[in-house]
């Protein structure tokens, strides 16, 4: 029954390991009592002509409606004639700023105890315009995009997340030095924001130096905000540092203040349907949601209980080094809240 004090949330199971995990979602978030109504979507047979992808008009509405969504992973249908179901989200939602949080799990130990910091990457244009063509036989063209606008949007949602998550630096990663144009403008434009945020420090890294850095002492950087190319690279490495895919949350922030956050992991075809799955990544993708709605209340006790979980190490998923089934290292997780 919907009481008048829930918010109502999109939910995506997704396919493979996704119905699994979001089990284990729901699971927590009926024992940590948020005050979440779910409103499940799942990904159609057959192509919806007005989006021209599985996924249907009905499912895109609802997050435009609730402007706050979960989404587990999704396998696109190999085939012609529709499109990526991450990509027809992507640009029917507008959800131009992907957001990663990579913090060290205590007690799930790896080359570095001291990871705390955020990527920002810009999710709607650069090299991933779409814009390739050949010229001649032998020689291919591709379209970087920067606009001022996508620019702008980006720098200022990370500026704003550094002031409102006690943040006290944001770093521009570029490579302004040879793209003068492209990145000259992203820089640009972050300068301009940076104006209007006097208490956040500003730096700008070289993309390469930035590499270097980050794997040699990541503890030197907080949030990180880029183009969507070294977004993409930068993400995963930073994931790397804390453990990998089945760890590391995100959210997808779109046009008007929508939220839907989203594991990185895939579907995990290998491990679907064993009750293997690590859950940890989409839960803590659905904790990054809370905080997006300012319940961090919530946010903080579901994140305490699953890094605890994860420390004690009596109960953990085959991709931990453990045995536990997904229900198993669910269940802990629920005795800790
Ligand atoms: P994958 O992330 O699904 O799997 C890579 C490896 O990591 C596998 O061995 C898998 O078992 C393991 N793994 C992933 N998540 C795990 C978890 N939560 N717990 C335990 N182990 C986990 O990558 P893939 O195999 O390249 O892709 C499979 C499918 O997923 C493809 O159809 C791809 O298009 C899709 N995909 C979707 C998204 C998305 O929806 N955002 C992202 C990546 C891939």
């Amino acid at each position: 029954a919907s009481g008048s004090n829930l918010i109502r949330a999109t939910l995506f199971p997704g396919d493979g390991i996704g119905p699994e995990i979001a089990q284990s979602v729901k699971q927590v978030f009926r024992v940590a009592e948020v005050p979440i109504e779910w409103e499940e979507h799942f990904v159609g047979t057959e192509i919806d002509p007005r989006t021209q992808s599985f996924l249907t008009w009905e499912s895109l509405e609802s997050v435009r409606r609730n402007k706050v969504g979960l989404k587990g992973p999704m396998a696109t249908p190999i085939g012609k004639g529709h499109r990526s179901l991450n990509l027809t989200l992507r640009k029917e939602l507008n959800l131009y700023a992907n957001v990663r949080p990579c913090y060290s799990l205590p007690g799930y130990k790896t080359k570095y105890d001291d990871v705390d910091l955020i990527t920002i990457r810009e999710n709607t244009e650069g090299e991933y315009s779409g814009l390739e063509h050949q010229v001649v036989r032998g020689v291919v063209e591709s379209l970087k995009i920067i606009t001022r606008q996508a620019s702008l949007r980006v720098a200022e949602y990370a500026f704003h997340y550094a002031k409102t998550h006690g943040r006290e630096r944001v770093s521009a990663i570029h490579k302004a030095n040879i793209m003068q144009k492209t990145d000259g403008l992203f820089l640009k434009c972050c300068r301009e924001v940076a104006e209007k945020y006097p208490e956040i420090v500003y730096e700008e890294v070289v993309i390469d130096n930035c590499c270097m850095m980050l794997v040699k002492n990541p503890s030197l950087f907080d949030v990180l905000v880029m183009p969507n190319l070294y977004g993409d690279i930068i993400s995963d490495l930073c994931a790397g540092l804390i453990g990998g895919l089945g760890l590391t949350p995100s959210c997808n922030i779109g046009e008007g203040g929508i939220a839907l956050a989203e594991a990185v992991h895939g579907s995990a075809p290998d491990i679907a349907g064993k009750n293997l799955a690590n859950p940890t990544a989409l839960l803590l993708s659905a904790v990054t949601m809370l905080r997006h709605l300012d319940l961090h209340d919530k946010a903080d006790k579901i994140q305490d209980a699953v890094l605890k979980t994860i420390a004690e190490g009596k109960y953990r998923t085959g991709d931990l080094g453990g045995k536990s089934t997904t229900t198993d290292f669910t269940k802990a997780i629920c005795d800790h809240l």
